[in-house]
């Protein structure tokens, strides 16, 4: 079973994941923290975001495993678990940039292939169903107005204690969405086949009924 959640940062994504993932006995995977990680590595190189090639220099040096313990994804860079670190405002616009750079995609293509050919699994990110995923049995492309995905996102980083205004991410986030949605490759759009599903006045809990009501009705079909 591979259920595909796509869309724009803050629509979401990761909090419904999990509650499918709960619900219906799936592996989550959150392909966000591999490119946060790539993210993470290059910034503690000293390397700037629009220095394609000094990011692809650093990925010999990045060694990333990806191990559920407690049935919660812990991504390892080079044997150590970076932990929320790669949480951060500033790594979230390091994982964007790094994350149009093709070498890195390519880079990443298998960790995330290999994790879903070995488990059931829902995986969110930006071209699940577009590209690592594309026989998905169910895709969703999850979005929400940009105000709410704002809002959610600002009281995430508050509780995990960043000291961060709605403005600021509100700005950093369209940054981000629209260097995600335009980048050549693999850009974060819907698939052909992809249900579109706008959670803007939806609860976590309601949408992720929504998608396993989804992932039912395929199932029996
Ligand atoms: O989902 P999250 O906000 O953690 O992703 C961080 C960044 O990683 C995104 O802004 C996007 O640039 C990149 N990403 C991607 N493809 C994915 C998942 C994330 O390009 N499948």
């Amino acid at each position: 079973m591979q259920i595909a959640i796509d869309g724009p940062s803050g629509a979401g994504k990761s909090s419904v994941a999990k509650v499918v993932a709960a619900k219906m006995g799936l592996v989550y995977v959150d392909t966000g923290a591999l490119y946060r990680t790539v993210g993470y590595y290059v910034r503690e190189a000293g390397v700037a975001r629009e220095d394609a090639a000094g990011i692809v220099a650093c990925l010999p040096h990045i060694e990333i495993e990806v191990r559920y313990e407690n049935g919660a994804q812990h991504v390892y860079l080079n044997g150590e678990d970076l932990g929320d670190r790669i949480r951060e405002p500033e790594i979230s616009m390091y994982a964007s940039a790094v994350s149009a750079v093709p070498d890195v995609r390519g880079f990443l293509l298998d960790t995330q292939r290999n994790i879903a050919a070995k488990n059931s699994v829902i995986m969110d990110g930006r071209d699940i169903g577009t590209v690592i995923l594309p026989n998905a049995e169910v895709k969703i492309f999850l979005t929400a107005s940009d105000e709410a995905r704002a809002r959610r996102r600002t009281s995430e980083l508050q509780a995990k204690g960043l000291d961060v205004k709605f403005e600021d991410v509100l700005r950093e986030m369209r940054e981000r969405d629209h260097n995600d949605s335009h980048r050549e490759i693999a850009p974060a759009i819907a698939a052909k086949d992809a249900v579109l599903l706008d959670n803007s006045n939806m609860t976590v809990e309601e949408t992720a009924n929504a998608v396993i009501a989804l992932a039912r009705k395929t199932l029996e079909a």
